[in-house]
């Protein structure tokens, strides 16, 4: 830990570690405590943090940087990192994102399961003892039962300039507002009918405290708790008394919620006060949400992209969907180097799409196998072929490093043949100066095999070059002590016309045309880029087609490459390409 670069969140850890802050914290043993810490043992983490995501959606690369930060946090000051579901929200959630979820966080590395003991929890487990806090809070004559109407609470509710008005249901008794609060319960009332409100200040300068709703009526039916429930809390009510059940110390959240901070210490600070919460309590702590230039990261606009079909789904490859990254190749290392190199800070800022392609490049340089591919196929015949090898159904061996930095990763085999596909760039008949590679008259050498000497040409009825012709030099093999008697300066990739694979490899551009494409309440959809897919078919040696799904290359000249986790099987290859070799997005 000692090596990672400090920031504000570490500084207020290490102050709170020297200062034994939650050196004495115990638990309360409550039912709903789904790790079972019995009342009164000590909490043996020093730190206890939190990744509580709404199950309502996909997690984003935005959740990817709140995850690394709350377990990474966790992880190097001998704490415990909570996954909870912040599950109070019945209408849009579902089983279907936990799992995901669930999925998400283990891919990138992280597990709740610690010591033995799994720190997963549910929200929606709590609603008892939040439903005994509101009723406390009632007693104590902090929160009544408001009957105004929807519209006239929000206009009550004031403006920055102007105070609220106090609603004229409250000065009732704390009994009429604990029978009513029964009577929500109970569903004897409709929905929009009344809330529950705590009762602070309707003249405060921060709205957040003018007597925020903390239950609502819903007859909706939870993916958890099914029927149980038609009065729900909000989060903001929720949030702290979570945080506090499970023994949080460091709640971290983004700056939207620092509005909110003031409500989460007069929330737990009475609750101390009331003995239903145990001291020392959570704090609150915002930091700088991620922005990504070309991305949208809101569950919300990325939920509209996968129902209006302007992707293919919540996984696909475009999307900053944690399974979208990963399907287009991303690796969990190379998004959590991403998050380590963002780091942290208090001040909103945009981060270029290049450093997230910088990590996977530098992640996937180290380890990638490398195989050749072509991916703009056309065709060369060596004419000499069956003079120089004896057969025109020869088949001469090569063979290149996997690695070639890691000589132990092996070396891989492919043929060479009479018959081999180029890049259609790689010849042109009237080449522009200092072209090096094939034109009538000039040599080139097929990597890792033999120099050959460009013949001509042969044409379709259009005119369009359908085959190269070229002769093999004898004796210049790659690896032979001939190799080097002829001395040529371009090098091209090449795989075998016969032996090589048919693939099908889909190639991405950015999403949107516009780095910002969701600011200043701009139409997001209206800077989609219409170019950003696009599927070709290529030829790929076969060891790359013989990967299993999920296998990353860098496919040499064009990029890092995975096989797509979906579409790709062994005798069907499918490549989807994650990035390429150099930054191509400029600035
Ligand atoms: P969205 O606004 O896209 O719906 P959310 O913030 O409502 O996202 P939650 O499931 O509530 O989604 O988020 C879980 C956690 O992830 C929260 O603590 C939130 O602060 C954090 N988070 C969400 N988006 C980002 C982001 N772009 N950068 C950093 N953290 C984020
Ligand atoms: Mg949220
Ligand atoms: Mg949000």
């Amino acid at each position: 830990s000692a090596d990672k670069p400090s920031n504000f969140l570490r500084q207020i850890i290490e102050r709170d570690l020297a200062q034994g802050t939650y050196a004495n914290r115990r638990f309360a043993g409550h039912p709903a405590d789904a790790a079972g810490h019995a009342a009164g043992q000590p909490d043996p983490a020093r730190i206890r943090t939190r990744f509580p995501p709404e199950p309502n959606g996909y997690l984003h690369i935005g959740h990817a940087k709140s995850i690394c930060l709350n377990f990474g946090l966790a992880q190097d000051f001998g704490g415990i990192c909570h996954l909870r579901f912040d599950d109070t929200n019945p209408e849009k959630e579902d089983q279907e994102y936990v799992d995901a979820i669930l999925d998400a966080v283990r891919w990138l590395g992280f597990d709740w399961n610690v010591g033995g003991v799994s720190h997963l929890f549910y929200a929606s487990d709590y609603f008892n003892f939040m439903y005994r806090c509101a009723c406390a809070l009632i007693e104590d004559d902090l929160a009544y039962v408001d009957e105004q109407s929807a519209d006239d609470m929000r206009r009550n509710r004031g403006t920055l300039t102007e105070p609220g008005v106090e609603s004229p249901w409250r000065a009732r008794s704390p009994q009429e507002n604990l029978r009513r609060f029964e009577e929500m319960r109970a569903g004897q009332h409709p929905e929009g009918s009344m809330v529950l409100r705590a009762k602070i200040d309707m003249a405060s300068p921060n709205i957040n405290l003018r007597d925020p709703a903390i239950y609502r009526i819903r007859f909706a039916h939870h993916h958890r708790t099914g029927d149980q429930w038609c009065i729900y809390p909000m989060y903001t009510f929720a949030h702290p008394i979570e945080d506090a059940m499970e023994c949080i110390s460091h709640s971290i959240c983004t700056l939207e919620f620092e509005d909110q901070r003031p409500f989460y210490d007069w929330l737990l600070d009475h609750l101390v006060r009331l003995g239903l919460v145990a001291s020392p309590r959570p704090h609150q702590y915002e930091f700088a949400r991620l922005n990504l230039t070309y991305v949208v990261t809101s569950k919300r606009k990325l939920a509209q992209l996968v129902a209006e079909r302007h992707v293919d789904g919540w996984d696909d490859p475009r999307m900053p969907t944690l399974v979208g990254l990963r399907r287009r190749g991303y690796t969990p290392e190379s998004l959590r180097l991403f998050t380590d190199r963002i780091g942290v800070s208090k001040a909103d800022s945009w981060i270029d799409y290049s450093v997230l392609e910088q990590a996977l490049r530098d992640d996937l340089d180290a380890r990638a196998p490398r195989a050749m591919a072509v991916l703009d196929p056309l065709r060369l015949e060596l004419t000499n072929w069956a003079e120089v090898f004896g057969s025109a159904d020869h088949a001469e061996p090569c063979s290149a490093p996997v690695h070639p930095a890691h000589p132990e990763m092996g070396r891989r085999s492919f043929d060479l043949t009479s018959q081999v596909w180029i890049e259609r760039e790689d010849f042109m008949e009237v080449p522009p100066k200092g072209y090096h590679r094939l034109t009538p008259g000039s040599m080139a050498r097929l990597k890792y095999g033999y120099v050959i000497r460009c013949t001509g040409c042969e044409k379709d009825a259009e005119g369009r070059v359908v085959k190269v012709l070229a002769e093999l030099l004898p004796d210049t093999k790659s690896g032979t002590p001939g190799a080097d008697t002829v001395k040529v300066k371009g090098v091209i990739t090449w795989v075998s016309a016969s032996r090589g694979v048919a693939a099908q490899v889909r190639l991405f551009d950015r999403l949107f045309t516009d780095a910002h494409p969701d600011v200043g309440g701009r139409d997001f959809l209206s800077v989609l880029n219409p170019q950003s897919k696009q599927t070709v078919q290529t030829y790929v040696e076969p060891a790359a087609a013989a990967a299993p799904a999920g296998a990353s290359f860098q496919f040499e000249r064009h990029g890092y490459f995975v096989a797509d986790r979906v579409d790709h099987a062994v005798g069907a290859p499918v490549f989807n390409r994650t990035t390429t070799l150099k930054d191509s997005w400029g600035k």
